[in-house]
């Protein structure tokens, strides 16, 4: 089977790649390296041992697109590109309606054209917005608090509208949670273009010396610590959260939550993160973050019932595997 994997370069998408070809898939990744770069490409073939075809292209540029149709027989598409930054997408909009919208859109379109109606789509947790019950199910109200959540609600809404017009569409979408971590061999990582928005990658730079002190978003919260609650996965669990959702693409459209249900304040992962490097991560308490609610956690049942998948990995893996990144990287 071959798997057309846009934002494959990227921090899940290239994990996931590693999976694909470890487990004998065949990949084609198209990437425009807006937030990724090329050196991951030679990583991924250190770590699997396999090479694959890579186009540098903009997924929304419909015509550099069907040229990987035309060059190769796509069975279904994993669409990871995408922007993904909270706080950016507040400001410019646009760009993230732009983007996000537009790619899918042209990648569907595309699939559509080549008879391979099969799609795996990222989604977030972000989708249900300011949980009223806990841990959130796939059932819960949805409703977002940014225009980066906006627009995975809609892409969301136009995957279920694109299935309800054509029942030959196979399509998984699947809600994230926190990803961190990294693969074993310290080759890949989180390794964004400019300062990192999340807390492990921002983490990351403190601890390294990059960058001053970590700002903790809000200790006023109704948590244990006060300090915002997260449902943190191993990127590696949840790369391989993909191949157990491939395995669905038969017909039908499925939502499914890749977490682990345990939710972590901020706290509880800079105190981790200390033990098991053994390095200091100063930090100062100070004003919450627009849009950002106190807890979220999945509950993981339904992804374990229908597609078999457990995360495997604890809080400790993954603080160690993200600083051996980093260090295996200096
Ligand atoms: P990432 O930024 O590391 O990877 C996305 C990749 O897509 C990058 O390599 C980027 O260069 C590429 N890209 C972006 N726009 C493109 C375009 N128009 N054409 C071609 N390539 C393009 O992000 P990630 O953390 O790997 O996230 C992957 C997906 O998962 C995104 O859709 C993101 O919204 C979603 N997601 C991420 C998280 C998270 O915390 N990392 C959580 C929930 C959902
Ligand atoms: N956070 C923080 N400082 C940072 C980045 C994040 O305190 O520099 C907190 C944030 O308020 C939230 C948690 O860490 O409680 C996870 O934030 P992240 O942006 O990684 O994920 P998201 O908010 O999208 O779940």
């Amino acid at each position: 089977m071959r798997v057309l994997v846009t934002g494959g370069l990227g921090y899940i998408g290239s994990h996931t790649c590693v999976e694909l070809l470890n487990n004998d898939y065949e990949i084609v990744v198209v990437d425009n390296l807006v937030n990724s770069k090329m050196t991951v490409i030679d990583n991924i073939n250190k770590i699997t041992g396999k090479n694959f075809p890579f186009y540098n292209i903009d997924v929304c540029d419909k015509d550099a697109l069907e040229q990987v149709f035309k060059n190769h027989k796509i069975d279904v598409a994993i669409h990871f590109a995408g922007y993904k930054a909270v706080g950016e997408s507040v400001e410019k909009p646009l760009k993230y309606y732009e983007n996000n919208l537009l790619s899918t859109i042209v990648l569907c379109e595309l699939l559509n054209k080549y008879n391979c109606k099969k799609l795996v789509f990222s989604s977030s947790a972000t989708v249900y917005g300011k949980p009223k019950v806990l841990p959130l199910t796939e059932d819960c109200p949805l409703n977002t608090t940014n225009p980066y959540g906006t627009t995975k609600l809609i892409i969301e809404g136009m995957l279920k509208d694109l299935y309800i017009s054509d029942q030959n569409w196979s399509i998984v979408i699947l809600r994230y949670f926190n990803p961190i971590g990294a693969h074993k061999s310290g080759l890949i990582g989180d390794d964004p273009n400019n300062t990192p928005n999340n807390l492990m990658p921002y983490i990351l730079k403190v601890a390294s010396g990059e960058l001053p002190v970590l700002s903790i978003f809000g200790a006023d919260y109704d948590t244990s610590d006060g300090t915002g609650v997260r449902d943190y996965i191993h990127v590696c669990d949840l790369a391989y959260g993909h191949l157990l959702a491939l395995n669905k693409l038969n017909s039908g459209l499925y939502y499914y939550n890749l977490g682990t249900g345990i939710g972590y304040s901020v706290l509880d992962i800079i105190h981790t993160f200390e033990k098991v490097n053994q390095v200091k991560v100063p930090y100062k308490i100070v004003e919450r973050r627009a849009g950002d609610i106190a807890s979220c956690y999945a509950n993981p049942s339904k992804a374990s019932k229908e597609l078999g998948f457990k995360a495997e990995k604890n809080l400790e893996d993954m603080c160690k595997s993200a600083w051996n990144f980093v260090i295996k990287n200096r």
